[in-house]
């Protein structure tokens, strides 16, 4: 009552979008949470969870007036508020993690948070038709599984109901004409069943508690339909039978009732007794054919298991008495809470934003499948999950190392699709590690992130240790440890636009770069910027680039010519390095096939057998004359990538964004080999080059990106 006066007061003088008293929210809030069977403090936090956001008053005094605990549940759920799950990629990642953080504080936050969600979906009409959408997917993508994965069945349904209103308005109201239509007809049907039911059940001494029906939730007969690419009439499901009986015992009891009574339907009995779903649900399923040949679902559980399908982790805040030691921090080794605590271990694991949102929506979700291990632990994974993904569930390097399976004794290969109820035995062998062709099958985006990865990893490893050889060859045993952690050594790898060492190795491994000028970069630095003394002449023409060159007179040949210093020479791009404006450049004079000048960027492998009198300083011409129309250089990619489909399409995709022109595109795949993307492209200058390589290269499935040449004729 306290804690409804204070809200009363502050919410005084401010409407919702309905016009009605602001205060009408906080009273319906509180109102489901003492529905939930939450106590005093939670009702308290019903009444109170807006003030903070949207009156004056602080935290501080929630807690000097109702304590800390309420004061916790209101900063929590102010926080929540703030967080906008369809922002971008990073940012959304950040208020996942911040919002399991705050649930595995006190998961009772989450509770009010749904509770206030539910009666804004619930008062959704009054807001504008472009809030109502965004706020509805949001109940959709987050909320409800949420509420599912809480085990708040009651809460679950209504969210996914009144979301599909908003966001599917014809399906939403197709449904309900539907179902409608064939009420009547119905009801009279499930009365006689249960007729029939009830007096069989008391013939053999199993007592009723409770025998009733109801339709579905709409939604669920919509996504069904969907699923099964079936139409309305071939739902048989509409509605539900609900047997509840007073001990577990007495539900397999039931269960042979009904299936003496009625003719079971063959694959539609489930047993989520033996079996709880991850959210605790229990309970029998069953289908039926009943009187007029008609399909019916019935379901059977005590009423312990009802309370746990309607309420979840509410449940026993409801029904055990009261002595208030609520179990609401999450401990380490509570099983009821593996997920939550998956979602939490991956925000250190997986540092990539998007893929920590695709693992957090694989996992809000329902799953469907529960296999278990050899020593029968159960194991929960998306429909279709295979043997490898099973595998990376029980642990990474289970799934990186697995080779082999047996499915309930038999061998198997790992694409096997998983059955509920299988025992899958996972074969690892020290060696083994992930092929390519395992992304073409694995479901879970866990597996999937993992297995690429590895591919990511391994490449760099192999690369690095590659550059790592190389160098030491060059270089000597000696202080050769030392040297790599040595500063001369760290700007090297920056003077050739690496952030690391171990960066600069991996490009030396794989040949983006070449031992000679790590090896003169690094003389270069050890002594001091001096010249060097095998090739003075590149020397002196690298560090001075043609000053010189805006002679005047010949400004006027300049004009429009994009190089500057080749002025009355012929000229051309050299083939082998594709230069763009922005990066340094030499000259080299060349004979075959013509006489002229070849550009060559600095660092060319080919300049470095030119002798010094040969080359001459050119540089870029800056000054943009070439009547307004930029001028393109072609540049050869190539590009190592896992997964080939769809791929290609994102590439190409980023290469329109920037209005970059694409000569030739060639697509190479091997079994079991990553796929190589040849690409020729035309690329106005060096900034935007690197701006698409950077780009391209945090595409998940990106192994290796390099320049390479002679693609183009
Ligand atoms: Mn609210």
């Amino acid at each position: 009552m306290r804690a409804f006066e204070f809200a009363y007061q502050l919410h005084k003088g401010q409407y919702r979008a309905s016009g009605e008293p602001y205060i009408a929210h906080p009273v319906a809030v509180a109102g489901l949470l003492r529905d939930l069977g939450g106590n005093g403090t939670m009702i308290a936090a019903g009444f109170l969870h807006d003030v903070v956001e949207d009156t004056d008053v602080t935290v501080e005094e929630i807690e000097s007036r109702f304590g800390t605990e309420v004061r916790q549940l209101v900063e929590g759920v102010t926080k929540l508020s703030k967080f906008n799950f369809s922002s971008k990629t990073e940012r959304q990642a950040e208020n996942f993690r911040r919002m399991f953080l705050a649930m595995a504080k006190d998961i009772r936050v989450i509770v009010v948070k749904l509770a206030d969600r539910l009666h804004n979906m619930r008062t959704l009409e009054h807001l504008r038709p472009d809030k109502q959408r965004s706020i509805a997917q949001e109940t959709r993508d987050i909320f409800a599984p949420l509420a599912n994965r809480l085990g708040i069945g009651r809460f679950k349904w209504e969210l996914e109901d009144l979301a599909f209103k908003y966001l599917e308005p014809e399906g939403y109201r197709q449904m309900q004409e539907l179902v409608a239509e064939r009420r009547q007809d119905r009801e009279e049907r499930l009365a006689k069943v249960s007729q029939i039911l009830q007096q069989r059940l008391e013939d053999t001494g199993i007592k009723c508690v409770d025998l009733s029906s109801r339709p579905k939730h709409l939604y669920g007969i919509y996504q069904k339909m969907q699923r099964q690419q079936k139409g309305f009439h071939e739902i048989y499901d509409l509605a539900a039978m609900r047997l509840i009986v007073q001990t577990k015992e007495e539900c397999y009891r039931g269960l042979a009732v009904v299936h003496d009574v009625f003719r079971p339907i063959p694959g539609r009995f489930k047993d989520y007794i033996g079996l709880p779903k991850p959210n605790r649900y229990q309970s029998l399923h069953t289908g039926v054919i009943g009187p007029h040949g008609r399909p019916i679902e019935v379901q059977i559980r005590t009423l312990e298991m009802h309370r746990i399908a309607e309420y979840g982790i509410a449940a026993h805040w409801k029904y055990k008495e009261s002595g208030g030691s609520y179990n609401t921090r999450i401990t380490t080794d509570d099983e009821k809470f593996t997920w939550l605590r998956q979602l939490l271990e991956w925000q250190n694991d997986l540092k990539d934003a998007q893929e920590y949102i695709d693992n957090v929506k694989d996992n809000l979700f329902d799953d469907d499948v529960y296999a278990f291990t050899p020593n029968g632990d159960v194991v929960a994974l998306s429909r279709g999950a295979t043997a490898v993904d099973f595998a990376y569930r029980i642990h990474t390097e289970v799934g990186h190392r697995c080779t082999g399976v047996r499915i309930n004794g038999q061998w198997r290969v790992l694409d096997t699709p998983l059955k509920n109820g299988d025992i899958v035995e996972i074969v690892t062998q020290k060696n083994g590690h992930p092929s390519l062709d395992w992304l073409n099958f694995v479901v879970t985006p866990s597996a999937r992130n993992r297995i690429r990865q590895w591919f990511k990893r391994s490449h760099r490893e192999e690369n690095i240790t590659r550059g790592r050889e190389l160098l030491e060859k060059e270089l000597g045993k000696n202080g050769f440890e030392a040297l790599l952690k040595s500063e001369p050594m760290q700007s090297v790898a920056e003077r050739c636009n690496y952030h690391s060492v171990e960066d600069l190795l991996a490009a030396l491994g794989y040949g983006e770069l070449t031992l000679n000028l790590v090896v003169k970069r690094l003389r270069e630095v050890v002594k001091g910027k001096q010249p060097i003394e095998i090739d003075p002449t590149l020397e002196e023409t690298i560090v001075p680039p043609a000053t010189n060159a805006k002679i005047p007179g010949a400004s006027d040949t300049a004009k429009g010519e994009p190089i500057i210093g080749v002025e009355g020479l012929m000229h051309r791009i050299a083939g082998c390095c594709n230069p763009v404006p922005g990066e340094p450049i030499i000259g080299a004079v060349t004979r075959k096939p013509e006489p002229g000048i070849a550009v060559h960027r600095q660092g060319c492998p080919n300049v470095e057998n030119v002798p010094g009198d040969r080359l001459v300083p050119v540089s870029w011409n800056t000054s943009d004359s070439n009547n307004g129309r930029p001028q393109t250089y072609p540049v050869n990619l190539q590009i190592e990538v896992i997964d080939r489909v769809g791929v290609f399409k994102d590439i190409l995709s980023r290469l329109s964004d920037q209005n970059i022109n694409v000569r030739k595109a060639q697509v190479k795949t091997q079994d079991g080999k990553p796929a190589i993307i040849d690409l020729c492209i035309d690329i106005r200058d060096y900034d935007q080059l690197q701006h698409l390589c950077i780009r391209i290269k945090k595409m998940s499935d990106i192994l290796n990106l390099r320049r390479v040449s002679d693609l183009c004729d």
